[in-house]
């Protein structure tokens, strides 16, 4: 036999890998080295799990993406996902670690790695944890760069000087007093302005 990771965690795996095509993966691990094998960890391949689940990893580290400890979009997504997701167990990063166990609060890790190039990832000891492929990562929370705010902005701005435009043009038509009428059309001109200016 040999050792595979849980299904579950090659499904978080690729999910970060589809949403950061890019990223950094020369931290990524599964399985234990010797150094863990001494340990109780799991990422140690559990060799008494039952019938085919005979040598599953249940933990996976994967890359921050970035220099030692900094709050990569990568750490974001996967602290955003991991931490409340039903497989999990506990999460590790950056000198601290958050468990099922605690309610999730954030606890000091002083464990032999910081873990500030990746995040940790353990899932419970339960098939239902291993074999849950379903999707870890929620919505990106902003799917617009700053350019394509500020290029949003801009339209919403236009937009709103059109409607401007429209309604001072409905007033004018039906304006009688002349005072108000230049009023109006003085109002015009420097909607316009902005409108050549945007
Ligand atoms: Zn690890």
């Amino acid at each position: 036999m040999s050792w595979f990771l849980a299904p579950s965690l090659v499904a978080l795996r690729d999910e970060v890998n589809a949403r950061f095509p890019n990223r950094d993966k020369s931290s990524d691990g599964a399985v234990g080295d010797t150094s863990h094998a001494a340990r109780k960890s799991s990422h140690n391949p559990l060799w008494s799990a039952p019938g085919n689940w005979s040598g599953v990893v249940r933990a996976v580290d994967i890359d921050s993406n970035g220099k030692p400890g900094e709050r990569t979009p990568v750490v974001d997504a996967l602290l955003n996902a991991a931490i409340g997701d039903p497989r999990a167990w506990y999460v590790i990063w950056n000198r601290q670690i958050f468990s099922v166990t605690y309610d999730w609060e954030p606890r000091p890790y002083d464990g032999a790695s910081p873990h500030d190039h990746h995040v940790h990832i353990s899932v419970l000891e339960a098939v239902k944890a291993w074999s849950d492929t379903s999707p870890w990562l929620k919505e990106a929370d902003d799917m617009f760069s700053d350019k394509d705010r500020e290029m949003l902005t801009r339209i919403d701005t236009r937009v709103a000087n059109l409607q401007r435009v429209e309604k001072i043009r409905a007033e004018l038509e039906r304006e009688t007093d002349a005072k108000r009428h230049q009023q109006l059309l003085a109002e015009l001109s420097k909607v316009r302005a902005d409108l050549d200016a945007s």
